[in-house]
C-alpha cells in the first residue's frame, strides 16, 4: 500500500477547506486526533501501522485543534467521509458535550477519546480506562484490584477514566489528588458506593480526595502502592515531575500516562526513589487497539501496533 503523509498536521482552516487539502492525501486521510498540543503524538504512527497490517486503504493524521475550535471541527467532520478520531488534551471532558450519542460508561466518567462517525452522527465511548489496566498489567504483572491507587489529575479526563475503572475494579483504596481539589472531591462523592464494602485496611478512609500539596500527599504515601500521574506534566521538556522524589518510596509503582522519546521528569524522580516505574506506552498501545476495535469492528494487529511505537 502506498502511503503518502501530506503534512504533519493539519488544521481547523485545513477541514474547512478538506476538499482540495485532501485531494492530496494518498491515502485518504479518514481518520485522526485533536488535540492541543499535538505534535508530541505517537498515535498516528501506531494506527497506521495498524491500518497498513489491516490492508486497510485511509489514514491516521495530527489536527491541532484548539478549545475554542472544538465545536466547529467537528462539525465539519460529521459533513466529511471521516471513519473516526481520537480525543486528547485538552478536549476529552468538552468533547462529551459536542456529540450525539455516548454509552453509559463515557456519561458517568464524564470524558471521552474516542468518536465513531456513524449515519451522521457522533458517537462517543472511551478506551483509556481498559487501556490503563490492560497497561499495569502487562508493566508491573499485577492488578488494580489488588492495589492502594492513588491518581494525580483526578480532575482531567484521563484521571476520571482511571479513577472510575479503579473503582469498578474495586481497588483496595483509592486517592484522588488534583490541583483543582473540588474536583476531585466531586468525583469522590460519584465513587462513594464503590467504596462503601469491607475491606481491612487499618485506620486510613478507602476513598480520599486530597490537593497536589506535599504535605497532603505525604500523609497518603505509606499507604498507596500504585502512583498514577495523569497530569500533563511531564510532556514538555522544560517541565519538573509532578511530585518530588522525596515523595516516592521503593515499594511503590509508578505509571506515567505521559510518554516521550526519554524519560519523563516522574520517572527520573522515580529512579532516584529506587522505585518501579513505566511511562504511557503501553496505555496508549492498549487504548488505540480498543479504539480501532470500535471503528472497524475487529481485532486490532496489536503487534504491528507495538512495533511502530
Ligand atoms: P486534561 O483533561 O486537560 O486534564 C488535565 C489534568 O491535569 C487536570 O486534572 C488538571 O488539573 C491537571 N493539570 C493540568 N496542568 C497541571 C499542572 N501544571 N500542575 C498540576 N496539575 C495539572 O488532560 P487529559 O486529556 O486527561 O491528559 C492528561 C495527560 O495524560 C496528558 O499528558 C496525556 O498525554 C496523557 N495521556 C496519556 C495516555 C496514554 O495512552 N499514555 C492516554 C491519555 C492521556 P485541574 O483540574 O486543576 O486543571
Amino acid at each position: 500500500m502506498k502511503t503518502k503523509q501530506t503534512t504533519d498536521r493539519y488544521t481547523l482552516a485545513d477541514l474547512e477547506n478538506w476538499a482540495s487539502v485532501a485531494s492530496k492525501a494518498d491515502p485518504p486521510v479518514r481518520l485522526g486526533l485533536f488535540g492541543d498540543p499535538v505534535a508530541h503524538s505517537l498515535s498516528p504512527q501506531m494506527q497506521n501501522a495498524a491500518l497498513q497490517a489491516s490492508q486497510i486503504d485511509m489514514q491516521y493524521a495530527r489536527f491541532n485543534i484548539r478549545s475554542n475550535e472544538l465545536r466547529s471541527a467537528l462539525l465539519l467532520l460529521r459533513e466529511l467521509d471521516f471513519v473516526g478520531i481520537n480525543l486528547t488534551v485538552p478536549h476529552k471532558v468538552a468533547a462529551l458535550a459536542l456529540i450525539d450519542e455516548a454509552d453509559e460508561h463515557s456519561r458517568r466518567i464524564g470524558a471521552i477519546n474516542t468518536i465513531r462517525f456513524a449515519h451522521q452522527k457522533m458517537i462517543g465511548s472511551t478506551t483509556d480506562g481498559e487501556g490503563f489496566l490492560r497497561a499495569i498489567r502487562s508493566e508491573f504483572s499485577v492488578d488494580v484490584r489488588d492495589l492502594r491507587v492513588m491518581i494525580l489529575g483526578a480532575g482531567g479526563g484521563t484521571g476520571r477514566a482511571i479513577a472510575w475503572q479503579c473503582a469498578l475494579e474495586n481497588c483496595e483504596r483509592l486517592v484522588l489528588v488534583n490541583r483543582t481539589l473540588e474536583k476531585a472531591k466531586g468525583l469522590a462523592e460519584k465513587l462513594r458506593p464503590f467504596f462503601a464494602g469491607p475491606r481491612v485496611l487499618g485506620p486510613v478512609a478507602r476513598l480520599a480526595a486530597v490537593s497536589l500539596e506535599e504535605a497532603a500527599l505525604r500523609a497518603q504515601m505509606a499507604d498507596i502502592d500504585l502512583i498514577v500521574n495523569a497530569t500533563p506534566v511531564g510532556m514538555n521538556a522544560s517541565d519538573s515531575s509532578p511530585i518530588p522524589a522525596r515523595l516516592i518510596a521503593p515499594h511503590h509503582f509508578v505509571f506515567d500516562a505521559v510518554y516521550g522519546a526519554s524519560k519523563t521528569p516522574l520517572l527520573r524522580a522515580v529512579d532516584e526513589a529506587g522505585a518501579r516505574g513505566a511511562n504511557g506506552l503501553s496505555m496508549l498501545l492498549h487504548q488505540g487497539a480498543l479504539a480501532f476495535q470500535t471503528w472497524f469492528g475487529r481485532e486490532a494487529p496489536i503487534e504491528a501496533m507495538r512495533k511502530a511505537l
